[in-house]
């Protein structure tokens, strides 16, 4: 049981920096009440799949009968009018259960069926062991996960132990939310890691030895206004060698960050990486 309830906390910890960032960024305001109202249909789906335990054949149709009505609910709800539209057109010609079974496959599929999938098989997975997400289809190597052979959502940097320094990188997976060791300087999307093929946009311009530039055109701007700085902690790590990007939460920075929320908050950072026509690994959760 303790594990349990060590990954409910996880969920409290969501919620609490969706609250959080809520304050403190405006221009994602809206996203992030949509956000919090659909973490609160996954966490309940989350402990109901932990108690129940449905297994790895099943996972698809348990999904797609126990989560997927509480998913197209809040997305109707509170979901923006983009994402409200497709929906109610993709649900008249798709089975919800073929989206999941698309997602668990790794297939491409269209943004919003792998909205639906994803809103729904994510906390499911996260409430079960390494047994069930091996079911799920995909490489096994370095730059997918180990456990369901996910792509890379985001890159983060730990906390050290020491508490001042970074600590070492991680890459966090979009589909099962489990997290894996991965060298730094090395692009997730084609494992580039020639220095100057890899550059990195920030707030605040770059440590020393990293090619990048300083993001201009956001909400505050951080050399005019240091104090109100809004993303000192993340920052774009781009390839020239594959043309993608992910964003990168640095934990020591900021010590409250919940890597898999201030990535969905980061939207300005996304929106100055595409303009440099960089695409994201894979698109969050919200599309970004
Ligand atoms: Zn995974
Ligand atoms: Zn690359």
């Amino acid at each position: 049981m303790a594990a349990i309830l060590t990954t409910q906390d996880v969920w409290a910890d969501r919620r609490h920096r969706v609250k959080e960032l809520r304050a403190r960024q405006g221009f994602a305001r809206q996203l992030l009440d949509f956000y919090g109202a659909l973490l609160a249909v996954q966490e309940k789906a989350y402990v109901e799949a932990a108690s129940v335990r449905p297994a790895g054949r099943n996972l698809a149709s348990y999904c797609a009968d126990v989560v997927v009505p509480g998913i197209v609910d809040v997305s109707l709800f509170a979901g923006p009018d983009q994402l409200r539209s497709q929906l109610l057109h993709r649900l008249e010609t798709e089975q919800p259960l073929r989206m999941i079974e698309q997602w668990i496959a790794g297939d491409s599929q269209a943004m919003v069926d792998r909205y639906l999938a994803r809103a729904s098989l994510g906390p499911v997975l996260e409430a079960l062991d390494a047994e069930a997400r091996a079911t799920c289809g995909g490489p096994r190597d370095a730059r997918h996960c180990p456990e369901c052979g996910g792509p890379p959502q985001l890159s983060y940097f730990e906390r050290s132990a020491d508490d001042l320094a970074t600590g070492p990188r991680r890459l966090l997976c979009a589909r099962c939310g489990a997290s894996w060791g991965y060298p730094r300087m090395t692009c997730p999307g084609c494992s580039e890691d020639e220095s100057t093929k890899l550059p990195v946009f920030s707030e605040y311009g770059t440590a020393s030895g990293e090619r990048g530039s300083v993001v201009r055109g956001l909400p505050a701007d951080p050399v005019a206004d240091p104090v109100h700085a809004v993303f000192p902690h993340v920052r774009i790590e781009a390839c020239e060698s594959c043309r993608q990007y992910v964003l990168s939460i640095d934990l020591a920075t900021d010590r409250a960050a919940v890597p898999v929320v201030d990535e969905v908050a980061a939207i300005p950072l996304d929106l100055y990486a595409r303009e440099r026509g960089f695409t994201k690994v894979i698109p969050n959760l919200m599309g970004f």
